[in-house]
């Protein structure tokens, strides 16, 4: 995936590239807590650096729900959405409603040539339905 974006293969981009496959929407403390397993060494500045490389690259994606921190994933290139738990911030996945972008025609363009919506569905996750139902 490196030499394909053209990036140099280092073992910090390796790492972080691994773990953000692992853990998708992990925030960068996790990413970072997830490299030092395998890169004792790595500071936090240099996970930092590789992600936006990675994100300036289109090999990552950084989301940011408000009131959320940013988070990374692999899942690129597929206009895929998120659903975000009100209550306590789990994010899934949710496919785009007609597989390619723009996934909304807006209702006035305003003469802009949009290519991409970028759609957040809010909600409750079910782990929280069920502990509200039972509390
Ligand atoms: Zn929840
Ligand atoms: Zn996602």
């Amino acid at each position: 995936m490196l030499r394909g974006a053209a990036l140099r293969v280092t073992r910090p981009r390796l790492a972080v590239l691994t773990a953000v496959h692992a853990h998708p929407h992990a925030d960068t403390d996790s990413i970072f807590e997830a490299v030092r397993q395998e890169l004792p060494k790595v500071s936090q500045q240099a996970v930092y650096d590789v992600l936006r490389a990675l994100s300036a690259a289109g090999l990552v994606r950084r989301i940011q729900p408000s009131g959320s921190v940013a988070r990374y994933e692999s899942r690129v290139g597929d206009n895929h959405h998120h659903v975000v738990c009100r209550s306590c911030g789990a994010i899934a996945d949710v496919d785009c409603s007609v597989g390619e972008a723009p996934c909304l025609t807006a209702s006035d363009d305003q003469g802009f040539s949009i290519d991409e919506a970028e759609v957040i569905y809010w909600g409750v996750c079910p782990e929280c339905v069920s502990a509200l139902a039972t509390s």
